[in-house]
Formats: structure tokens, sequence, C-alpha cells
């Protein structure tokens, strides 16, 4: 398409040319967005060597600037929001109204990692809880790890990105940032509004491209530290490719949602609604699997399909619709295949069920056998299936069915059952009368077995991406 714009790299605070480039491709008419500078090794190399060149500059920068300079990005980033949620939906499809909220939440990412930045701190045992310790004094600092390299993925292209840009600035380090292929607009977008503000040319760099860009970038010695938010594959070959580099790993989930003989059932079906169908279903904490106390099973699994059967499907673009395209027709395909499998091993489809190019229908389904992929996998759809359990301990046992531990929610009103549920339950997370898409973005989020490791939230982040230095002053001997 004539006049489509270049998206290119963004290194030491300006764009670079590059040699080749890739059309972005929308997944609901199929029409060219963007053409994509891509980053081979020496670009990639370049912007490392940007990172590392600005380290100095950030290290030595007060807290107070860090803070400053963050709180300063938020205002853009809130002025700016509708333009980057148009953009954001016009390269991936995601429906306006919840890159709405995305673009939303962004603004107080960066003001919760300003926050960090003023409260990362720690503090040490008095030395002389041991013999010997007796008159040193010992204190303890957080300090920059250096050159962080972000490795982020396509379903929240701007917040997703904060969360790992933001709280690396707060911790004094630079960002080289490989931004998902599907939507690397928004990535190149926040480096440009964090040079505006103030960052030094350098602090945030961005490699446009697919996973070779992502290895290059691994394979620079000069990046201390990956974080990684995407799928189990990727996160298994960038563990595999760091080596000795810490690597915090942000992956995938397959959340259970626990229906209670006690809930508010008409604020169950909301929040599951609304967290199963969001964003087409491809949140890490989508809504996949609804546990339904058999007293109110039947019913609710009908409420919950009548409600799924209203959605509106269409353009992503426009404010009614609710469903829209899948990132690609072939992520479609593949969540199709899952359906017909468990639908021919009889599986009962309430609605939904059918595909259209891209778009997935709004799916409930029930009776899945839960040896199938749609069931044990993570569908990243509009799919919801519902199963129903007698007791808190059998829903338990249900819901930690699952190589993932993400976020796991629970709707009771009952204090008991909601602290035996978070006892039980194995995952990072698990909420309370709110369905498993709840986040708020400072608190501390991440999971355990192949959801990953490690946490994100500013301060936790931030943490994560500075180390402890310690100094200990002994008296002088004899004294
Ligand atoms: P993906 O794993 O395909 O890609 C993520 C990023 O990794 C992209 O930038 C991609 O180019 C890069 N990449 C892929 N293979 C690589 C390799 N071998 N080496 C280096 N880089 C590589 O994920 P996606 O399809 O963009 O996003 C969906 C996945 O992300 C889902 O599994 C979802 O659950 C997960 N996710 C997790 C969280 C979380 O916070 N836990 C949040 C959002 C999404």
């Amino acid at each position: 398409m004539a006049g489509s714009p270049s998206l290119l790299p963004w290194i030491g605070g300006s764009p670079v040319d590059v040699d080749h480039f890739d059309d972005l491709i929308e997944p609901y008419r199929g029409e060219l967005v963007a053409r994509v500078g891509t980053s081979d090794e020496g670009v990639v190399a370049r912007a490392v060597e940007a990172a590392h060149a600005a380290g100095p500059l950030m290290a030595a920068m007060p807290v107070h600037e860090r803070a400053r300079l963050l709180r300063a990005a938020a205002e853009l980033l809130e002025a700016r929001q509708e333009g980057l949620a148009r953009a954001i939906t016009a390269a991936t499809g995601k429906v306006i109204s919840h890159t709405r909220r995305e673009t939303a939440r962004s603004p107080w990412t960066s003001r919760a990692a300003a926050s960090a930045a003023e409260t990362l701190t720690t503090t040490t045992p008095p030395p002389d809880l041991i013999p010997g310790g007796e008159r040193v004094h010992s204190i303890a600092l957080r300090c920059p790890v250096g050159v962080v390299a972000a490795i982020t993925p396509f379903n929240a292209p701007l917040n997703l990105v904060l969360h790992k840009v933001a709280p690396a600035l707060a911790g004094g380090n630079t960002v080289v940032v490989k931004p998902a292929p599907q939507a690397p607009g928004p990535a190149i977008e926040l480096a440009e509004l964090l040079t505006e503000v103030g960052f030094p040319p350098g602090a945030v760099n961005v490699v446009p491209g697919g996973a070779a860009t992502g290895q290059a970038l691994l394979a620079q010695d000069r990046v201390v530290l990956v974080s990684f938010t995407g799928g189990a594959p990727a996160g298994r070959a960038i563990r595999a490719a760091a080596g000795l580099r810490p690597v915090l790993l942000e992956l995938g989930g397959n959340s259970a949602n626990i229906v209670h003989h006690d809930a508010d059932v008409q604020l169950a079906l909301d929040q599951i609604v609304r967290g199963g169908f969001s964003n087409n279903g491809q949140s890490c904490n989508s809504v996949q699997r609804v546990l339904v106390a058999d007293s109110l099973y039947e019913e609710f699994s009908e409420r919950l399909a009548e409600r799924a059967s209203e959605l509106v499907l269409g353009d992503p673009m426009d404010p009614k619709t609710d469903i829209g395209p899948l990132i690609s027709s072939s992520a479609a395909e593949r969540v199709h295949e899952h359906i017909r499998e468990a639908a021919s091993r009889g599986a009962t489809i309430r609605t939904g069920g059918g595909r259209h190019d891209a778009v997935i229908e709004p799916t409930v389904m029930s009776a899945v056998d839960p040896t199938l992929r749609l069931y044990c996998d993570e569908l990243f759809a509009p799919v919801v299936l519902t199963e129903p359990y007698r007791t808190l301990d059998q829903a338990i046992t249900q819901a930690n069915r699952t190589r993932y531990g993400l976020q796991v929610a629970i709707f009771t009103r009952s204090i008991d059952v909601a602290t035996e549920a978070y006892t039980a339950l194995r995952a990072g997370s698990v909420v309370v009368n709110r369905s498993s898409n709840f986040r708020l973005d400072q608190l501390p989020y991440g999971g355990v077995d192949e959801s990953g490791s490690g946490r994100e939230g500013p301060l936790y982040a931030a943490e994560a991406m500075t180390y402890l230095k310690t100094m200990v002053i002994a008296p002088p001997p004899g004294r």
C-alpha cells in the first residue's frame, strides 16, 4: 500500500536506517499497516553498544531524577493514549475498547515505576548478630545491573514493554527492547517519548525483528540480564541462550476460575464473561476453565453461553465490537482444530465453535476430556470451558490439574473458603471475586511451573534488575 509508514529501529536517541524491511499485515482485513525495518546482527550490536555507552549516565542519575522523568513519561502516555490505542488496534486487531484499557493502564505502570525507584532499598541484619560482628557497620545498596534485554509479546504491546523498560530505568539500567514482530510500533513510540522527557540517548533502544533478532540480542555479551514475556517454547530457547545470565520469564497460563456454592453468581458471570473474552482471550491470565459448584453448574454454564452468544463480532476499530480477530489466521486455525478434536471426543459446544478466517466465535464448551489439548494447552482464544465439582477440595484438585500456574480465581462470600483456596492453589496469584484476568499493575505478578519464574510489578522487576552490593565497615584492629 502506497504511503504505509516505515517503523525503524530506535538506537541512541534516534531512528536508524536498515537494509531489510518486513511487511506488517493486520489480521482482520489482511491489509498492510507498516513496513518494519528488521534489525540484523549489526543493528543489534549498535543498539547494545548505545545502551552500554549510556550506562554510566543512567547509573549516576539520582533517584529523584529517574522518578521525575518516569512521571513526566506518564503524563505524555496519558496525553497520547488514544493515538497509541488506535495504532495497536490497527496492527493487531485487538478490539479498540480493550486496547483503550491497556493504554489507560500504561501511565500508571510508569508512575508505579517512579515509586519503585523511590522505595528500592533494603536493610541488613545487625552485624553483631553473630560473634565477630561487634562494632562492625554494614549497608547494602541496590545497584544497576547494566544492559537489560527486554523481549516482549504482541498481546499488550505497550503496557508489557513498559513493565520491563520502566523498572529497568527505575533501577538505573539501560535497555534494548526486542518487541513482538506483530506490533513493534508502541515500543518505538515509547522509546521516543522517554528520550523526549529527558532520559539520555541510549537509555532505551528498540530493535524490531523476530526470533532471530532476539537471538542476536542474546548473543551480545554486554547484555547482562534478560527479561522475557511470551510463550514457553520461546522461553526455553531464551533460557538456553542466556547461559549464566539471569533470566526473568513471564510465560503463559491456563487459568481456572472457581465459582463456589456461596458465590455472588451475577458477579461471577459478569467477571467471567469479561475475563474470558477480553482481548479475544489473548491474555496470559484469560479465563480458560470455569469450575462451577454442582448446585450451580447447569444453570451457570447455560447463562454463560447465552452471554457469550450476545457478544458482538466485527471490526476491531468499532467501539461496539467485543470480539475481533486473533493475531493471525494460523492462530485461529490451531484453536479451531483443538475445538473440533474435543467435539469429536464427546465435548459439548454450548455456543460458538466456529471460525471465520482469523476470528474465532466466542465459545463455551463443557465435558471436555482433560487429556485433550483444548483442556491442557494455553488456548489464547475466546474459548471458555466449564466443568462441575462437588467439594472445595475437588475444585482445588481440578484447578491444579495443569502444568501452568499463573493466576487462579475464586468467587465466594466466605473468607474461610478464600483463604483455603489461596493456601492450596498452586499459582502466582489467587484472585478473590474478580476473574483470573484481573491485574493491578503495581502488584507482584508472575507464575510457577510452565508459567515462568520471577515477578513483574515495577517494584519487583526493579529489584530483580538490580543487585545488592554490601559494604562492611570493620573497626580498626585492636579497638
Ligand atoms: P512468543 O513466545 O511467540 O513471542 C514473544 C517474543 O519472543 C516475541 O518478541 C518473539 O519474537 C520472541 N521470540 C520468539 N522466539 C524466540 C527465540 N527463539 N529467541 C528469542 N526471541 C524469541 O509469544 P507471543 O505469541 O508474542 O505472545 C503470547 C504468549 O505470551 C502467550 O503464551 C502468553 O501467555 C504470553 N504472555 C505472558 C504474560 C505474562 O505476564 N506471564 C503476559 C502476556 C503474554
